[in-house]
C-alpha cells in the first residue's frame, strides 16, 4: 500500500511514485440553489430537501427543492435563450467548441473538489471519482468540443432544375434527467452533445446526489455560457422530473435511471407534447467465460465488472456464465478476489468498495441476497451487510445459480456476483439473449470465430471482447431491448441532438 500513497518505503520517500491526488478534508458545499439564468434561486415553494453522506449518514447540507414552478422558470430561460437573435444562436459553431474546452479546463482546474463532492454525496471511493468520473467527464467534454464545428448536413442529387440539401440544426430545449450513481459522468454524457449542437438546458440531478451537478451551474456562470443555456433545477422525481417530461416546452428529454421510470417518461412524451426521447435504462448483462479463455484475466474482468462501483453500474456483470471445465477454478478464484476487496471510506485511498447509495437500496440489495439463499443458489462468501456500519455490504458471490432464480433474473445493482454454469456456445447464447434488457455482454476467449460468433450473436448495444467497462467517449453506448432508445456518446449521439431540415430550392433556369 506505501506504493499506492506513493508514501515511504523502509523510511525514505519513494520519489520515483507518483503522489495521488488527495481528497480535500474539509469543503464548504457552496452550490445548494437552483440555476436559472445563471442566477442562483430559491425555491417557489420555499421547501428544501437534505442530501446525506451516505457513507456516514450524517445530512451534508439542505438543497432548494425545485418543483414545476422553478421548472416552467427553468424552461422559459432555456427557451428565450434558445430564440433567433439570442446571443447563443448568434454564437459561431467554433465558438461553442471553445466553451466546452473552457468548461473542460475548469473541471480539470477543480478536479479534486469535484470528487471529492462526489465521493460525499455518493459514497464511490475518492480515488474512482478521480480517475474515472472526472477523467470520463472531461473527456467528454473535449471530444464533443471537436465536434462543434464539424456538425454538417449533406446536398442531396434529385432532379436537376432542383438543388437539394440538409442542416442538422438543434433540437431546441432539452431536458436531462439523471440518476445518482454516476451523478456528474451522467450529466455530462448529456450536456456535452446537447451544447455542441447548440441547444439549451433544463437538468434534474438525481435527488440523493444533487452536489456536483449545482457545482457544475457555477462553472458554466464562469465559463460564460450566456445566461439560460443550461439550468439546474434539483429536486424529487415524481415533481420537478415530472414536470420535465410533461412538459410542452421542452422538444427532447434524455434520460438514465430505472426501466420504470424510463417506462413513465416516455408515456409522458406521448401525452404531451411527442418530445424526442433518449433511455439509458437497466441491465442484467452477461459475461460469458469460455474454456480457453485467459482465465486470470477472466476472473478479474469479472470481478471488476460487477464489483465496480459497489455493483451500482448498469454495466454490471451481473450473471456470469462460465463454461462448465473451467466452473470450480473459476468460482474458486473468483471468491479468492471478492474476499480481498478492501470495503470501507472511500476516502482511504485502498479503499476499494464504499457503501450503498441509501436505505433503499440497501434493503433492496439484501433483500436480493435473501432471495438468491432461499432459491437454492451455493453462498460462497458475504451475502451479510457489514455489522454496525450503516450502509456496507459484503462483497458476495453466489455460484451454482440457475436462471431461474430471482438473483440471475433482476437487476441486484449491488455487491453481488452470481456465476452459472453452460456447456455450448449454442445453449449460452440462447440462455445470455433470454431477458428483456440488452445493454452490455462480454466474452472471453482466445478463440477469435468464437469471439466473433458470440459478438454477433449477443443482443446488446454493446460486447467487450476480453475486456470489461471499456467505455470511450468517441464510442456509441446505449442499449437493445429494454435497456433503452437512441445512443450516448461518439458521432451517433449527435444524431440525437439534431433535427434534420431539408431545403428544396427550385432554379428559375430551366436547363436547355
Ligand atoms: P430512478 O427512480 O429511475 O431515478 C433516476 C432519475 O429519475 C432520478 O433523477 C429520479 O428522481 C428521476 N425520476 C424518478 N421518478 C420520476 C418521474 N416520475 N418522472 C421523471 N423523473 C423521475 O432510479 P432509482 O429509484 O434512483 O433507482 C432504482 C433502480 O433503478 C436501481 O435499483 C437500478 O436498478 C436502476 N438504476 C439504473 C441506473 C442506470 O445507470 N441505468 C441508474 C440508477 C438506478 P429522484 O431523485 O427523485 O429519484
Ligand atoms: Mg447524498
Amino acid at each position: 500500500m506505501a506504493a499506492l500513497n506513493g508514501a515511504v518505503e523502509n523510511g525514505q520517500p519513494d520519489k520515483k511514485v507518483p503522489q495521488l491526488p488527495r481528497p480535500l478534508r474539509s469543503l464548504e458545499v457552496k452550490y445548494t440553489k437552483i440555476f436559472i439564468n445563471n442566477e442562483w434561486h430559491e425555491s417557489t415553494s420555499g421547501k428544501k430537501f437534505p442530501t446525506y453522506n451516505p457513507s456516514t449518514l450524517e445530512k451534508i447540507c439542505d438543497i432548494e427543492e425545485g418543483d414545476k414552478p422553478d421548472v416552467d422558470n427553468a424552461v422559459e430561460a432555456a427557451k428565450a435563450a434558445f430564440q433567433r437573435g439570442s446571443p447563443w444562436r448568434q454564437m459561431d459553431a467554433p465558438s461553442r467548441g471553445r466553451l466546452l474546452h473552457k468548461l473542460a479546463d475548469l473541471l480539470e482546474r477543480d478536479r479534486v473538489t469535484l470528487a471529492t463532492l462526489e465521493t460525499m454525496d455518493t459514497g464511490k471511493p475518492f480515488l474512482q471519482a478521480y480517475f474515472i468520473d472526472l477523467e470520463g467527464c472531461i473527456k467528454t467534454l473535449r471530444y464533443y468540443a471537436g465536434w462543434a464545428d464539424k456538425i454538417q448536413g449533406r446536398t442531396i442529387p434529385v432532379d436537376e432544375n432542383f438543388v437539394c440539401f440538409t442542416r442538422h440544426e438543434p433540437m431546441g430545449v432539452c431536458g436531462a434527467i439523471t440518476p445518482w450513481n454516476f451523478p456528474l459522468l451522467m450529466l455530462v454524457w448529456k450536456m456535452a452533445p446537447a451544447l455542441c449542437c447548440g441547444n439549451t438546458l433544463v437538468i434534474k440531478p438525481a435527488e440523493q446526489t444533487p452536489l456536483t451537478s449545482l457545482y457544475i451551474g457555477s462553472l458554466i456562470k464562469e465559463v460564460g455560457f450566456p445566461p439560460g443555456v443550461v439550468n439546474i433545477v434539483p429536486g424529487y422525481g415524481p415533481t420537478a422530473g415530472a414536470a420535465i417530461s410533461t412538459h410542452d416546452n421542452i422538444d427532447k428529454i434524455a434520460f438514465t435511471g430505472s426501466t420504470k421510470v424510463g417506462k413513465l417518461i416516455k408515456e409522458a412524451a406521448s401525452k404531451s407534447n411527442l418530445k424526442r426521447v433518449t433511455l439509458e435504462l437497466g441491465g442484467k448483462n452477461p459475461c460469458i467465460v469460455c474454456a480457453d479463455a485467459d482465465l486470470d484475466l477472466a476472473v478479474e474482468c469479472a470481478h471488476q465488472g460487477v464489483f465496480f462501483n459497489q455493483g451500482q453500474c448498469c454495466t454490471a456483470a451481473s450473471r456470469v456464465f462460465v463454461e462448465e471445465q473451467i466452473y470450480p477454478e473459476f468460482v474458486k478464484r473468483s471468491v479468492e478476489f471478492a474476499k480481498k476487496r478492501l470495503v470501507g471510506d472511500p476516502f482511504d485511498a485502498r479503499t476499494e468498495q464504499g457503501p450503498q447509495i441509501d436505505q433503499e437500496q440497501f434493503d433492496k440489495i439484501l433483500e436480493l441476497i435473501e432471495s438468491g439463499k432461499k432459491e437454492g443458489a451455493k453462498l460462497e462468501c458475504g451475502g451479510l451487510a457489514i455489522e454496525d456500519r450503516g450502509l456496507f455490504i459484503k462483497p458476495t458471490v453466489f455460484s451454482e445459480v440457475t436462471d431461474n432464480m430471482r438473483i440471475a433474473k433482476e437487476e441486484i445493482f449491488g455487491p453481488v456476483q452470481p456465476i452459472m454454469k453452460f456447456k455450448s456456445i449454442e445453449e449460452v447464447i440462447r440462455r445470455a439473449n433470454s431477458t428483456e434488457y440488452g445493454l452490455t455482454a462480454a466474452v472471453f476467449t482466445k478463440n477469435l470465430d468464437r469471439a466473433l460468433t458470440l459478438a454477433s450473436a449477443l443482443q446488446s448495444g454493446t460486447v467487450w471482447i476480453n475486456c470489461y467497462n471499456a467505455l470511450y467517449a468517441q464510442a456509441p453506448f446505449g442499449g437493445f431491448k429494454m435497456s433503452g432508445n437512441g445512443r450516448e456518446l461518439g458521432e451517433y449521439a449527435l444524431a440525437e441532438y439534431t433535427e434534420v431540415k431539408t431545403v428544396t430550392i427550385k432554379l428559375s433556369q430551366k436547363s436547355p
